[in-house]
């Protein structure tokens, strides 16, 4: 539950960032382009209006067919007032709008005709008058059309004047659908990336996920555990049989190596959580083979006493030191000779050996010519609580040393692993990094 919220949520968070950048970028595209579009417009439209007022002043007579061309060629309207009387050559029809910006216009100019002196800026170009002649050209650019207008030798009011309209629909068009392309890309990408945030964000949190359920298997592990001796202590305490202390003892004494060994687990995995692993106070330079012979030393006897053997194999030449806790690094082999001795027979060999590989990491090596570990179990047997054959397993076994095992290598930056030893046993290898 808590899961599936998280998830919803992260992927709605990062759906959204995705979203807030995609729509800025895109907008920003579009206002660039529009602006690229709007100004190729007017660029055009006043190369239109310059080629035809070239064309027009050469002509000396201006026919119907040469201003029909000129308007096709250009896909404007044109517009001519010769000596003030507009000059129709073409159909207008459905153009109304046009036709009223044309006279419009057209009365604007008559309009600075009649104020002499008088200069105005539009849109860029110089319109003058003199009193005399209007010399000059304007232009209105707007959403809904470009205009231009220009006079050639007005009089007094005389001459003639011609006026360029060109529509903007195909430029809005292209506009409209430029818009409406982005609109479906930005949909298309917001689902893609919404898709992908929820895929990313569930991996991510995965590994949080996988961690909790370790948790709960942990605990649900270490109470079960706990609650065998717990109820043989309550089942002696009401039956009293003859050696009622002694159980209690015992049960409490296997209790509380199981608390040592939680505990233990519990402190490696706060350690393994913080960036510097071990902690600066613990950690020295070991030199391995004094670490081997020392475990040897205090492990031997033990061995021995079960009447089994417990050999050392040194490399004859020193092996560069290793940094580390000697603590925990002791802990560990003890753990895999313990195991080692639980699980030979009669004439169990342990071997404790110590070299390096090719690639010049550590290796320590535990081997017992004992029961081996099934293929099928070699992963899991460091699990936290995982026998290999819980039913015949003695009560003094919690399942809990390989996983302190590989959380001390995994503290070391190290791995450890399982392998058939030649002839039976198992062989267990702990690979330090140089
Ligand atoms: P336990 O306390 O039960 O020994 P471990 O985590 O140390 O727990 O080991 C997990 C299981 O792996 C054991 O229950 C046992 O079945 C198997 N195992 C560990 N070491 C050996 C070994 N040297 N030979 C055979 N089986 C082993």
């Amino acid at each position: 539950m808590l899961f599936k919220r998280l998830h919803r949520q992260f992927t709605a968070l990062c759906a959204l960032i995705t979203m807030a950048i995609l729509s800025l970028f895109s907008v920003l595209y579009l206002s660039v382009s529009e602006r690229t579009l709007w100004e190729n417009r007017t660029l055009s439209f006043q190369h239109d209006f310059d080629t035809l007022c070239g064309s027009l002043e050469q002509q000396t007579a201006i026919t119907h067919s040469f201003l029909l061309r000129m308007e096709q060629n250009s896909g404007s309207l044109i517009f001519l007032w010769d000596n003030h009387s507009p000059f129709a050559f073409n159909d207008l029809a459905g153009h109304e709008p046009y036709l009223e910006q044309a006279e419009r216009l057209y009365s604007d100019y008559l309009a600075l005709f009649s104020s002499p002196g008088y200069t105005k800026v539009t849109n860029g170009r110089i319109i003058s008058c003199t009193g005399e002649q209007i010399v000059g050209i304007t232009t209105i650019f707007t959403g809904q059309m470009s205009g231009a207008q220009k006079a050639v030798s007005l009089q007094q009011g005389q001459g003639l004047v011609f006026l360029l309209l060109s529509p903007g629909d195909a430029y809005h068009e292209r506009i409209l659908r430029q818009r409406i392309l982005f609109l479906l890309l930005s949909l298309g990408g917001c689902g893609a990336l919404t898709l992908f945030a929820y895929l990313f964000t569930g991996r991510l949190l995965m590994p949080v996920r996988e961690s909790q359920k370790r948790q709960i298997d942990f605990v649900n592990g270490a109470s079960h555990e706990l609650r065998t001796p717990l109820a043989v202590i309550i089942s002696a305490a009401q039956a009293r049989p003859p050696h009622f202390e002694e159980t209690v003892r015992s049960e409490a004494l296997r209790m509380g190596r199981l608390v040592d060994e939680l505990l233990l687990l519990s402190r490696m995995d706060a350690q393994n959580l913080r960036p510097e692993g071990i902690p600066a106070d613990k950690r020295q330079a070991i030199q391995p083979d004094t670490l081997l012979l020392d475990a040897f030393e205090s492990l031997e006897p033990l061995v021995r006493d079960r009447g089994k053997t417990l050999r050392l194999s040194l490399p004859e030449k020193p092996l560069p030191r290793l940094k580390g806790d000697p603590d925990r690094l002791r802990r560990l082999l003890e753990i895999l000779v313990e195991n080692a001795l639980a699980y030979t027979g009669e004439n169990g060999l342990i071997t404790l050996s110590l070299e390096s590989s090719s690639a010049g990491e550590l290796l320590f090596r535990v081997q017992d010519n004992g029961i081996g570990i099934p293929r099928e179990s070699q992963d899991k047997i460091f699990e936290r609580f995982y026998r290999v054959d819980s039913a015949h397993h003695s009560r003094e076994h919690f399942g809990l040393g390989l996983s302190i095992a590989r959380e001390i290598m995994k503290l070391h930056g190290g791995s450890i692993e399982v392998t058939d030893a030649p002839g039976g046993g198992s062989i267990f290898l702990c690979r330090f990094p140089v």
